[in-house]
């Protein structure tokens, strides 16, 4: 195995994936640039795949066999009542900084009037969407037309119908962890024998998983890489520089959250030094970076808290998966300046009343959202909708069609933010960590 360098071998592969994606978009018409940006994709495509295979049976046997070891309902309720508290508040944290700089930046106004080329831009990318771009939205307005009559929706998918169902689609992770745990209580109310018998095979389930999810993580850099290419060849890095205020204020907001916030959580809550920390996560932020999807990280992430962080597998097998399913930082961050951005482009004031109920409405949402790629433009145009503000059909076909690096960064957060709440749970239940100390 790559042995602690492989995140070297990741960034280079990143590199090296801009270096050759940039060079490819100077030949578009060169027979090798489409055989090479095809090929790239069709490898990161299997990478993802890899991945994402994992996600189902990993999740259910880390959840059982860490709720097994926990020792019934009494360990449960605590854990539970933590990691849920730490998770609105970082979340809640990460709202109000983006609220801040959205408020300050006003990346939708022009000499404090809206911004008419955005606008008109609003209005472009509509005509000009593609037929992907279309579906995406007419699917998130579907959605969100029910989910807007019906927040209910969301504790609904605690509880699938059919679990096997709920277990082969992306966006229903919730309710399989909901079974797992419902699972893993059962199993500690066996008689002794049976209990430790089937704990055992679950845990022995569980560390096969984790054997193959190391082989597909020695993967990383060639997926990575692959993943890369792509999305740099076809979006460029011109996108940056369009929308460039509104870019630099999502960005801005979340490397506040990542550099700032969340660190000072980590030192004062969780007593342990925040870089090395950040250097344990190393390889999961590139994962979350380049996949755009915190459930198709999750088992690398599940690795680096164990296996680098030192986090017991009892703490990060029910925070982690709980996490990626419905705590997401830089995602309700990002809905809240995406919202009161479209809002200043329409020309519409928010007061401080509407800009608390959209708040309120990002930390409720970002629960909902599922932890693949552009997942939040279903809440953002829930709250576009519900707050009244005009127009929200032609403002989602342009925030998508430059979303991908803005999620490339809040997934990474999303992640990140995952992490440290099992590292502040885990000192909270006495856990040492010393490989985190001050
Ligand atoms: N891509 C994000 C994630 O997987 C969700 C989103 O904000 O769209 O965490």
């Amino acid at each position: 195995m790559l042995k602690g360098k492989e995140h070297w071998l990741i960034l280079g592969a990143l590199g090296l994936a801009v270096i050759l994606a940039l060079v490819l978009r100077a030949f578009p018409e060169a027979s090798l640039t489409s055989f090479l940006v095809e090929g790239c994709r069709f490898l990161g495509e299997l990478f993802k795949l890899a991945l994402q295979m994992l996600i189902v049976p990993l999740i259910v046997t880390s959840v059982i066999a860490g709720i097994a070891s926990l020792g019934g309902m009494e360990g449960f309720g605590r854990l539970g009542g933590k990691t849920f508290g730490f998770y609105a508040l970082s979340s809640l944290l990460a709202i109000i900084v983006g609220l801040i700089l959205v408020n300050l930046t006003k990346p939708g106004l022009e000499d404090g009037k809206p911004n008419q080329v955005i606008a008109k831009a609003f209005d472009d990318s509509q005509e000009t969407a593609g037929e992907s771009a279309r579906m995406k939205i007419d699917m998130a307005m579907g959605d969100s037309e029910r989910k807007a009559t019906d927040f209910r929706d969301l504790f609904r998918k605690m509880f699938p119908k059919n679990v096997f169902a709920a277990a082969t689609d992306n966006g229903q992770l919730l309710g399989v962890i909901t079974f797992a745990l419902l699972f893993g209580i059962a199993i500690t109310r066996l008689p002794t024998a049976q209990g430790e018998n089937l704990a055992a095979t679950f845990q022995g389930l569980n560390d096969a998983m984790i054997i193959i999810t190391k082989w597909v993580m020695a993967l990383a850099p060639i997926g990575i890489f692959s993943l890369i290419v792509p999305v740099i060849f076809d979006t460029g890095l011109e996108l940056f520089a369009k929308m460039g205020r509104y870019f630099a204020t999502v960005v801005g907001a979340l490397a506040v959250h990542f550099f700032v916030t969340l660190p000072l959580l980590l030192f004062f809550l969780g007593r342990v030094n925040p870089l090395k920390h950040l250097g344990a996560m190393k390889t999961a932020l590139l994962m979350a970076f380049s996949t755009s999807s915190s459930s198709a990280t999750l088992p690398v992430t599940l690795r680096n808290v164990q296996d680098n962080a030192g986090v017991s597998k009892r703490t990060a097998s029910f925070t982690l998966p709980l996490g990626a399913t419905v705590n997401m930082d830089g995602t309700a961050l990002y809905e809240c300046v995406a919202v009161i951005f479209v809002a200043q482009v329409m020309g519409i004031s928010l007061g401080f009343g509407e800009q608390f109920v959209i708040v309120i409405s990002a930390l409720l949402t970002r629960v909902g959202v599922a932890g693949i790629p552009s997942a939040s433009l279903v809440a953002i145009l829930l709250i576009l909708k519900s707050s009244g503000i005009p127009n929200a059909e032609a403002a989602a076909f342009a925030l998508l069609a430059v979303d991908r690096p803005l999620d490339m960064c809040r997934t990474a957060v999303n992640v990140f933010g995952d992490s440290c709440a099992a590292v502040v749970v885990a000192r909270s239940e006495g856990e040492d960590l010393p490989r985190l100390a001050r």
